[in-house]
């Protein structure tokens, strides 16, 4: 990581992270200098909480992967954690090397918002980077947008989201919304498809 990075995953353990629903110690399996989701448990989230960063992130789906569509190897980045369970802002990560699903639920995508501009995916069980720059919303007192959120996304050193505007939190059916918020969290998630779970390791956080 570059000397002013935040390290929130160093291969060691979750001290950085806890769990969104009960803000208990995160009980993900740490092992190899990695960790694997534990989709029974829920959400994980990092104790400090971020306005504008650069992140840098790797994760992998297991070469022995299963499913179809949204339930084969669905994870989540959500760059802003603003409230329990999938409240945020999501950025899928899902196995898109061979399998299809709508293209604004694919990997890369701003969960069914934005389409990502290259399908970028690597072979289920290769490691996979995501090089995010994260502007937060803005808003007035009152409650007001006053500036919307912006992403750029690079998967695999491939430009997949351009400083794109969010038009609000991720929903699954509607329109997105935006409620005010401050600083949040970073949020990865543990999809509840029977699909085996993801590893992560070598994440760290820029404030900018
Ligand atoms: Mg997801």
């Amino acid at each position: 990581p570059p000397s002013d990075a935040i390290v929130l995953f160093d291969g060691k353990n979750l001290s950085e992270w806890v769990s969104v629903e009960d803000n208990s110690p995160a009980q993900w399996i740490v092992n190899n200098g990695v960790f694997v989701v534990k989709k029974g448990l829920g959400n994980i989230q990092t104790k400090k909480s971020f306005t504008d960063y650069q992140l840098h992130l790797e994760w992998q789906i297991p070469s022995k992967i299963t499913g179809t569509g949204q339930g084969r190897g669905n994870s989540g980045l959500f760059l802003a954690s603003t409230g329990k369970g999938d409240s945020g802002y999501e950025i899928q990560i899902l196995d898109c090397f061979e399998n299809k699903t709508y293209v604004n639920g694919q990997t890369g995508s701003v969960y069914k918002q934005a389409i990502p501009l290259a399908n970028a995916c690597r072979k289920p069980g290769e490691w996979q980077t995501y090089d995010v720059i994260w502007t937060a919303p803005r808003f007035n007192d009152g409650g007001d947008l006053l500036s919307p959120a912006r992403v750029t996304v690079i998967h695999n050193g491939v430009l997949v989201q351009n400083n794109v505007a969010l038009k609000g939190a991720t929903v699954y059916i509607g329109q997105p919304v935006y409620t005010k918020h401050g600083a949040s969290p970073i949020k990865l998630q543990a999809h509840g498809d029977a699909s085996e779970p993801l590893s992560f390791r070598n994440i760290w956080v820029r404030e900018l």
